[in-house]
């Protein structure tokens, strides 16, 4: 079995004007991200990891952002597309392992409902999936609370 490891990495900045999404799932009472898309930065870095392991390029190749196409769009549609395209290339999920750093809000409790929003949206058992998340304990533009880091790394298998 052949195996590629792949990381991905994305950054947003909050806004008072949309919803926080993070996997898909909206989590309330919180500034939201600033982005073309739903600004879901977890999802995007997952998919940035799995099109790395692929060798398949990055997000911003697929999914530009000048295409009012991808405006405001769901990023668990981005997702689907590119579990498509490595699908097509022969190869499947093993694992996923994230990080999302912010200061607010506290990711753990709504860690379990992300990952049943990932699981259903990439197709693979929850046990193969991480979420982690820390704070930037105050330091930088994370520890101001100007935006929110996530750091993705995938293993893709081959079929
Ligand atoms: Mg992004």
């Amino acid at each position: 079995m052949g195996m590629k490891v792949g990381f991905g990495y994305d950054s947003h900045r909050f806004t008072e004007s949309r919803p926080l999404i993070l996997g898909g799932v909206v989590i309330p009472e919180n500034p939201g991200l600033q982005g073309h898309s739903d600004g879901d930065a977890l999802s995007h870095a997952i998919a940035d990891a799995i099109l790395g392991a692929a060798g398949a390029g990055d997000l911003g190749s697929y999914f530009p952002s000048e295409d009012p196409k991808w405006k405001d769009c769901d990023s668990l549609l981005i997702l689907k597309e590119i579990i498509g395209i490595i699908g097509d290339a022969g190869l499947k999920i093993g694992n996923v392992d994230v990080t999302i750093v912010c200061e607010k809000p506290r990711i753990s409790p709504h860690r379990e409902v992300i990952i049943q929003s990932l699981s259903r949206t990439m197709r693979i058992e929850q046990k193969r999936l991480s979420i982690k998340s820390k704070s930037n304990d105050q330091m930088g533009w994370i520890g101001s609370g100007v935006g929110m880091a996530v750091y993705a790394v995938t293993l893709l298998e081959t079929m």
